[in-house]
């Protein structure tokens, strides 16, 4: 399958007086034009920055490192100037966040920061423009689309706000959407629904969408392809029911095992010892060699990527951990 967007041995650097770290580093992943990629990981391991790095949105004291590259479509990001990154972000890779209550302004009503939007990318009028946002509305399930059209976001439940990001972020018909938690602010009914609305848009528009989140359970049956992040680097990448089936990294095994399941035998929920390490102190090696059970001598060493099967590859020593 054809690449869309193609991150090879992106690095994201953080310098300050103590030193530089390097908290994202040499990821690198694939993404087809219709797909849903997950990238999956504990709180802390780099997913939300991985993401923010593709648009260059980072922090004033972070930077992508040397060799990193970011193709969309055949065309490099990393060196592009910020009039052209503007074109990019919103108009051909749009993102929606994990508390749309923060992304949305408080003082403009849902309607004007859809047509703002769409103004943004798009040479159309005022009344195109509007007739466009009542659309989206429309499309992303938000009921009397005209009232809501002209209500502030504090007059909108959490599920309503984020259809509204969503709204947004499918103005200007993007190739690719980045959600990074798009579900983790809302209460579970509204999170299925959420989730649904995504990939009923992903192949109406036949988008790519990078779906980031920190729970495995919502990744079944709705991501093609899962990547594993761990400590800044990914240690597993696999088409998802072969990754649910024959995890190859304990870090993945252990994931699957802190993840509830309603069917099959009782079963009591594993936790994962310990936590993830912070970016100034990776451990040498496997980064999740303090954590692992079945760490050895080798694993003071970075395991290289080995391939289990066709699409499937981990980062680990052993064959079959277990
Ligand atoms: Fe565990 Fe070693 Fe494999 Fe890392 S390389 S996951 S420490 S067995």
């Amino acid at each position: 399958m054809t690449s869309l967007l193609d991150v090879r041995r992106l690095t994201v650097n953080f310098f300050s007086e103590a030193g530089t770290v390097t908290p994202v580093d040499e990821v690198s992943f694939q993404l087809a034009k219709g797909e849903t990629l997950a990238l999956v990981g504990e709180s802390g391991c780099g997913k939300s920055l991985t993401a923010l790095s593709i648009l260059q949105l980072l922090p004033r004291a972070a930077s992508i490192g040397p060799g990193s590259t970011i193709e969309l479509d055949g065309e490099d990001l990393v060196p592009m100037d910020e009039a052209a990154l503007r074109a990019v972000r919103g108009g051909r890779i749009a993102m929606i966040f994990q508390d749309p209550m923060t992304s949305l302004d408080p003082v403009y009503t849902a309607g004007s920061q859809i047509t703002e939007a769409i103004r943004a990318h798009r040479d159309v009028g005022k009344r195109q423009a509007r007739e466009r946002a009542l659309q989206l509305l429309e499309e992303v399930g938000i009921p009397d689309p005209l009232s809501r059209f002209d209500q502030y976001p504090h007059e909108l439940s959490g599920g309503m706000r984020q259809r509204v990001m969503i709204a947004i972020a499918l103005s200007c018909e993007p190739q690719v959407l980045i959600a990074d938690e798009p579900t983790t602010a809302l209460d579970v009914t509204v999170q299925a629904q959420i989730l649904e609305i995504l990939d009923r848009l992903r192949r109406s528009h036949d988008m790519a969408v990078l779906l980031i989140t920190h729970d495995l359970g919502i990744v079944a049956g709705r991501a093609d392809r899962v990547a594993v992040m761990y400590a800044g680097r990914i240690v597993e990448t696999a088409p998802t029911d072969r990754l649910f089936q024959h995890p190859a990294h304990p870090y993945t095994q252990a994931l699957l095992a802190s993840v509830p399941r309603l069917t099959g035998p009782l079963q009591r929920l594993s936790p994962i010892h310990g936590t993830v390490p912070n970016p100034d102190a990776w451990p040498a090696g496997c980064r999740f060699h303090p954590r692992c059970p079945y760490a050895f001598d080798r694993c003071q060493q970075q395991p290289p990527v080995r391939t289990v099967s066709d699409g499937h590859e981990t980062a680990c020593w052993l064959e079959s951990p277990q």
